[in-house]
């Protein structure tokens, strides 16, 4: 395994003056575009870890993992598609057109920002100040971390620059999609923390393990049921690396979700935990290195599904 690693990490780094750093949130321009980690856990729970698998970086995107689990746990998938659909997308993260243009204007799928956006504005209906720890509490079960946090000075880097997504929630409220109840700096707070978690290489990969063994943690507790692991699963194969996803599906060939921080979290069937990190991205927000590195794994270990 770390023989395999050793050449994934060492074909992706061939790599790392190809990726951008994701600047349009100020604090993540900070990054360094060389930092590449990769983390993989086998099915009898031991790791293997090759670069710079401890460092922290924001979670991003992967967070909506957490936030559309809670709302599945919450209302149940019947409900939830009254507020977002579960279409893949062809348009960018942050697409207002797709939103003008898609059916009853719900968001098409909770990997996007509007879809997230709307999926957080439920969990604040409900629970109101909480909402963002009852999103940080998700995270901590599925990366066995107790110990996450977020970044405040990213979180006030997204914040100030929030121009996309608070055009994004405010056509949502003008469409009566997100409800004119809740205050919008309040519920847009709580998706900013939640995609400025601080997460290292090796939580994404012990995430990536509870989302492959059906629910069941690192630790061995149950920490989401059979069925939506399912969901998040196909979820991932279908929308999980935005409007690449069709094309990430083919040449990598595994269900992932990825977020503009640099991070990949994988998933698999009863089989093993993996992740990468490197924050330089491709032109649909993408870790450049990281989906290299993965495609290396992915064809040592012959673990493209489709
Ligand atoms: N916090 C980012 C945003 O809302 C998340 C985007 C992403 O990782 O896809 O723009």
């Amino acid at each position: 395994m770390q023989e395999i690693l050793k050449r994934a990490y060492s074909y992706a780094s061939d790599y790392l003056d190809q990726g951008i750093v994701a600047d349009y949130i100020p604090e993540l321009g900070k990054e360094d575009r060389n930092n590449l980690a990769g983390v993989l856990i086998d099915k009898d729970k031991e790791i293997y870890k090759i670069g710079l698998h401890d460092y922290k970086f924001s979670i991003q995107s992967i967070s909506k993992i957490a936030i559309y689990l809670c709302v599945l746990e919450t209302c149940g998938f019947e409900e939830i598609k009254r507020y977002v659909g579960v279409k893949p997308t062809s348009k960018p993260f942050n697409s207002i057109i797709e939103l003008e243009l898609s059916n009853k204007r719900i968001p098409v799928n909770p990997f996007i920002n509007a879809g997230a956006i709307v999926c957080t504005s439920l969990l604040q209906k409900k629970y109101g100040k909480d909402t963002f720890d009852v999103i940080l509490n998700k995270l901590m079960l599925l990366t066995d971390n107790e110990n996450l946090d977020y970044s405040n000075s990213i979180f006030n880097s997204e914040k100030k620059t929030s121009y996309a997504n608070r055009a994004l929630a405010n056509l949502m409220l003008s469409h009566n999609i997100i409800s004119r109840e809740l205050d919008i700096d309040e519920f847009l707070d709580s998706y900013f923390k939640s995609c400025s978690v601080m997460v290292s290489t090796l939580d994404l990969a012990k995430m990536s393990y509870a989302l492959s063994e059906d629910g069941i943690n690192y630790s061995g507790k149950s920490v989401l049921s059979f069925e939506n692991a399912r969901i998040i699963r196909t979820l991932m194969a279908t929308c999980g690396t935005y409007d690449y996803s069709g094309e990430f599906a083919m040449r990598i060939g595994v269900p992932a979700k990825s977020g503009v921080g640099g991070g990949i979290v994988t998933a698999f069937i009863n089989k093993f935990g993996l992740a990468t990190y490197c924050p330089g991205l491709d032109s649909h927000g993408n870790s450049y290195c990281g989906m290299r590195f993965l495609n290396s794994v992915s064809d040592d270990l012959n673990l493209k599904i489709y």
